[in-house]
């Protein structure tokens, strides 16, 4: 028997193997979830259908989640296939390459409007179609973010920004969700080597860094993410919701 054996779970942010997204869904799997993908665009549908169907996906939806109408057709095939959900996996961020290099100081406004929508308001437009579908079965919603959210780091800019404000919200929605038995987590990772990271300027300084300081001395894999994902989305972790969930060698408590 799994922990998650009869469970429904909705994962967005598959691109490749290599995706936080795709260790997540490994894990969640593997203890008897029912998954469910989305994908932004034909490329990356040619990535994201093989992978999904190799753990017996049924839905493999299109879901760029700055368009509504997208979003609403997503959870209308959710309805109309499960007619319930357990489990919303919130692993996307998007800011544009010239905004995560040089200094925070020369955001420009659209590539500020961008960066929050798709990386923090997404959550909160995921979260009002899920909600109903959860309602009363215990649901998680989990998403992903960063230490840059809280602390300055170099070229990571509007995106630790719109990150702090994705840590706002997982707040606010724990808060708003909680009544109705649903819970909102975030787990903060350590930088892993996938499609988005490599938008980052000096992404491998930041790599090198926590494999040399890190208590653990040694940089976290996709595969640890899933496993804390895992603890999350199940009863195992019943009582937790509104929070920060590090993962990342326990590189955020050092200091010098
Ligand atoms: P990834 O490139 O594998 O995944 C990013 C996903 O975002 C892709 O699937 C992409 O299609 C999706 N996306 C981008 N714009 C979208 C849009 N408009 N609509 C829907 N989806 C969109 O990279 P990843 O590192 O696995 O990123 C997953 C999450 O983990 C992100 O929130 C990222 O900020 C977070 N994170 C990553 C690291 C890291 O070092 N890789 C560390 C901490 C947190």
């Amino acid at each position: 028997m799994g922990l998650l054996d009869g469970k429904k779970g909705l994962i967005l942010g598959v691109a490749n193997e290599r995706s936080i997204a795709w260790g997540i869904a490994e894990a969640l799997k593997k203890e008897g979830a029912e998954l469910a993908f989305t994908y932004v665009g034909e490329n990356l549908e040619k990535r994201v259908r093989p992978l999904a169907e190799s753990v017996g996906a049924r839905l493999v939806l299109p879901c760029d989640v700055t368009v509504d109408d997208q979003i609403d057709t997503l959870f209308d095939a959710i309805r109309e296939e499960w007619g319930a959900l357990d489990i919303l996996v919130h692993s996307l961020a998007f800011a544009k390459k010239e905004e995560l290099k040089g200094e925070y100081v020369n955001t420009s406004r659209d590539g500020f409007r961008l960066a929050m929508d798709v990386s923090a308001y997404s959550l909160v437009a995921l979260c009002r179609r899920a909600y109903p579908l959860m309602e009363g079965r215990g649901g998680s919603v989990i998403t992903l973010t960063y230490l840059g959210s809280e602390r300055a780091i170099q070229n990571y800019n509007v995106m630790g920004v719109a990150k702090a404000a994705l840590e706002a919200s997982v707040r606010y929605l724990a808060s708003d969700l909680g009544p109705k038995g649903i819970r909102v987590n975030a787990i903060s990772a350590g930088p892993i080597k996938t499609l988005a990271a490599m938008g980052i300027s000096g992404f491998k300084e930041i790599l090198d860094m926590v494999e040399a300081k890190s208590p653990l001395r040694r940089n976290v894999t996709p595969e640890d993410v899933g496993g804390t994902a895992l603890y999350l989305a199940s009863p195992l972790s019943s009582g937790v919701t509104g929070e920060i969930i590090y993962v990342d060698s326990g590189f955020n408590i050092m200091g010098l």
